[in-house]
């Protein structure tokens, strides 16, 4: 079982022991230095026992949280599984005096990596063989295990949030007395009363979170640092129950870190910003990467005062000073969240804001309500996921078209981002609210990156990154770009891949809902859309072809882990594939086929239906993780008729998810293309006068190489087009000298005698020996049966 946590070099670690702790809440309190490029930290984190030590199984834990225990109790394997009730046993059982070496596999907490060891408490590492051993290397105490990499840790210490005042209040079934164990479980009560409070008092939680981060430590913790990895134990504490379940962590980035890119905007000026995958935010803040660690986080930072902090918080903050030229800012969120979607900037760019007198942005004129009664049915259930102040059940954000956002640019795009952007998110956001419903996220920043950024885009809660290569050129690429990310809001974030190899749940969809959402946005007719949907189908099915014959055949699996997919270890750890791939980022092939899959879906059922689907699909899973049978089984359950057909959960994994190449179903679509108005414009299927009107334009250029005539005749056919057509191309041969192409000179002159005079002139006019040459044999051929007077003309210009 542990196989699978033996990473290639290409695969990423998650190595964050969520099974045994869980994150609920991250406080970070962050100063950034740009002259050093680094950011010292201090975070605090607060865990629930994970639920395999969960004394009971908890009611409040449905959707995600549910289907990852199946998955943990399918994997468990009886060596590992220890039951609760012997671990609180073996706890009372410690010998502590039993001091020995270190356990094979032990590391030592002395100073490699930069890290502090606390001597005094190091001397106290006991190893009793009558504990349990839970995968710790052969020590009796309980490691946390934290996703870390390329940072500094300092110290790590216990937070005694029963230091805080009122805070007896969450501790109301813990009785209280002098023993340090008892004092233990008060603290840990503490912070179970308060990461369970009920989504109402999300306020009361957030102002408690911040006085606990706030509370005096209880005792340093020993911790290591691996390549992936940070370890932390507490002497004598064998069981994730007994863990501090609030620790405060102090440490510091590295310039090389991977997680945060120091760089300069387009204006020159200073900013970093975070890059996302693949190795998220474990160089920016320790963290449980894996995605059931879902988490909300609130984070204040610290920077110099001409410098703008943006976030994935749900407020839009606004600077305090502190002292003189520094600001703080302070951000929060109140959806549980993985810590990959976690997402800062900070520069010097300023807000694009609309001219004063301008009216505001128009939406959709005719918006209407999209959905039926029965879609509205939907709306009545409670939701699946763990509590959260959602706005699926709030009714006035249920209607909300447009959510407020802001434009971030560097000064030099200022005006760029005013025409172009800030036109169109109203006008995609509220292309998307018709087709999805309920935005997930309140607000939303969009920050124009600097040109280092690694793609065109890039979607985390409530802050949009889009690159300045969607700026030029009219605003096609812009606003199918911005449609993109904005289907993340739904798929990616609010609905999240439970297993990281399964990118395409998010991918496929956003691309997919891209089409949709555009043309919405454009208010296309129906022609045009499907016009345009078809051209676009093309180009991505032509970019497919071409990827899958020459990419690696194991890059082209959408589902790689197959029926494992969403299996973790004992511990919750687990490796992504080929997670570390460099290659990879420039692959498309997941984003293509998945989005290959969902039109075939959506063609199969019918547009409108297939939508009302994906309506259904959010409601149910939105706040939750998902494995790709998810959608599958939902959609095939409500469209019985496809499952008459043949459409099964297993032929869609057989045909598009688990196999390399091109799925066998768009093989044979591959011709379906040439019926496509647009694909037929450019496929040689121009109108004649369309061709006419492109000759001529091209008769404007100067030069033009034989090899562009070439292609140009190849293309269009030029042979076999009508005279007016074969005019212009005679004409085109005649100024560029085209040689290959003087037989067709001679067979117009010879043939369409009608049109043929002027040509004549035009190869005399170039005093070019050959055309000359040419221009004598085709009026010698002719001339004898020549119209009189066309001949005089034709003489005229020769002699
Ligand atoms: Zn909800």
């Amino acid at each position: 079982m542990e196989k699978q946590l033996d990473p290639m070099k290409d695969d990423l670690p998650l190595m964050a022991n969520t099974s045994h702790m869980l994150v609920k809440h991250y406080t970070l309190d962050l100063d950034v230095d740009f002259k050093s490029q680094i950011i010292e930290g201090i975070i605090v984190f607060f865990f629930e026992t994970g639920s395999r030590y969960r004394k009971t199984s908890s009611t409040d834990e449905e959707g995600c949280q549910s289907q990852f225990d199946e998955t943990c109790k399918i994997r468990a394997s009886e060596p590992c599984h220890i039951p609760v009730t012997d671990l609180s046993a073996c706890s009372s059982t410690m010998e502590y005096n039993d001091f020995a070496v270190c356990g094979k596999g032990e590391k030592d907490t002395s100073d490699k990596n930069g890290n502090h060891s606390n001597g005094e408490q190091a001397s106290g590492i006991p190893s009793s063989k009558n504990c349990c051993d839970i995968e710790n290397h052969g020590s009796t105490d309980f490691l946390l295990v934290l996703d870390c990499c390329d940072l500094s840790v300092l110290k790590v210490e216990e937070v005694d949030v029963a230091a805080v005042a009122d805070i007896e209040k969450f501790a109301r079934s813990a009785k209280l007395t002098d023993a340090s164990e008892e004092l233990g479980n008060l603290r840990n009560q503490i912070v179970h009363e308060l990461v369970t409070l009920p989504a109402d008092r999300w306020k009361e939680q957030l102002y408690y979170y911040t006085r606990c981060s706030q509370a005096p430590g209880c005792g340093e913790l020993l911790f290591t640092t691996g390549t992936w990895s940070l370890e932390i134990r507490k002497l004598g504490i064998c069981t994730p129950r007994d863990f501090p379940h609030a620790i405060r962590i102090w440490y510091k980035t590295k310039p090389e870190g991977r997680s945060v890119t120091w760089t300069t905007d387009q204006s020159g000026r200073p900013c970093v910003y975070t890059m996302g995958s693949p190795i998220n935010n474990r160089a920016l803040f320790p963290c449980q990467e894996p995605p059931v660690a879902l988490s909300t986080w609130q984070a204040t930072v610290r920077t110099a005062a001409r410098f703008v902090v943006l976030m994935s918080g749900e407020n839009s903050a606004e600077p305090v000073q502190l002292q003189e030229g520094i600001l703080s800012w302070y951000y929060y969120v109140t959806m549980p969240m993985p810590a990959s979607t976690f997402t800062i900037a900070i520069g010097c760019w300023e807000e694009v804001k609309q001219q004063p007198f301008t009216a505001d942005v128009q939406t959709n004129s005719d918006f209407s309500l999209p959905f039926s009664q029965a879609d509205l049915r939907w709306h009545e259930e409670r939701c699946g996921h763990v509590e959260y102040p959602c706005r699926f059940q709030n009714p006035a954000a249920r209607l909300q078209t447009v959510i407020p956002y802001r434009v971030f640019a560097p000064w030099c795009l200022m005006e760029n981002c005013k025409e172009l952007v800030l036109q169109l998110i109203p006008q995609c956001l509220s292309a998307a609210y018709t087709t999805l419903g309920t935005h997930p996220f309140s607000r939303l920043d969009v920050l124009i990156v600097p040109s280092n950024f690694s793609s065109l885009g890039m979607a985390s809660p409530h802050i949009i990154f889009l690159s300045q290569s969607v700026l030029p050129g009219g605003q096609h690429l812009c606003g199918a770009r911005l449609c993109h990310e904005i289907a993340h809001a739904w798929f990616g974030l609010a609905i999240g891949a439970r297993d990281w190899t399964e990118e395409w749940i998010s991918e496929g969809f956003a691309t997919y809902l891209e089409d949709i959402f555009w043309a919405r946005a454009q208010q296309l007719s129906h022609d045009e859309v499907k016009g345009q949907q078809e051209l676009k189908a093309l180009l991505r099915w032509r970019r497919l072809r071409d990827e899958v014959q020459n990419s690696e055949e194991e890059l082209q699996v959408l589902r790689p882990n197959k029926e494992n997919t969403g299996e973790v270890s004992e511990s919750g750890a687990s490796v992504v594939k080929h997670g570390l791939k460099a290659e990879k980022i420039f692959l498309q092939v997941h984003y293509l086929k998945g989005y290959f899959l969902l039109r075939s879906l959506a063609r199969a059922i019918g547009e409108a239906s297939y939508l009302a689907s994906l309506r259904k699909f959010v409601h149910k899973f939105h706040g939750q993780l998902v494995l790709s049978q998810d959608f599958l089984y939902m959609l095939l359950e409500d469209i019985p008729e496809q499952k008459e057909s043949g459409l099964t959960v297993e032929s869609i994994f057989q045909n598009w998810l688990d196999t390399s190449g091109m799925p066998k179903p768009l093989l044979e679509e591959g011709e379906t293309w040439k019926e496509c108005q647009l694909v037929q414009q450019v496929s040689g299927e121009l109108l004649p006068d369309q061709l006419v009107l492109l000759l001529e334009s091209l008769l404007e250029e100067k030069t033009l190489c034989p090899r562009t005539l070439q292609c140009l005749e190849k293309t269009y056919k030029l042979r076999e087009q009508d005279a007016e057509v074969r005019h212009r191309w005679c004409e085109l041969i005649v100024k560029h000298k085209y040689v290959p192409g003087y037989g067709d000179v001679e067979k117009f002159l010879r043939e369409d005698q009608a049109m043929g005079v002027y040509l004549y002139g035009e190869l005399m006019v170039n005093e070019d020996a050959k055309q000359q040459e040419l221009a004598y044999k085709c009026f010698a051929a002719a001339q004898e049966h020549m119209d009189v007077s066309s001949a005089k003309v034709v003489a005229e210009m020769l002699f």
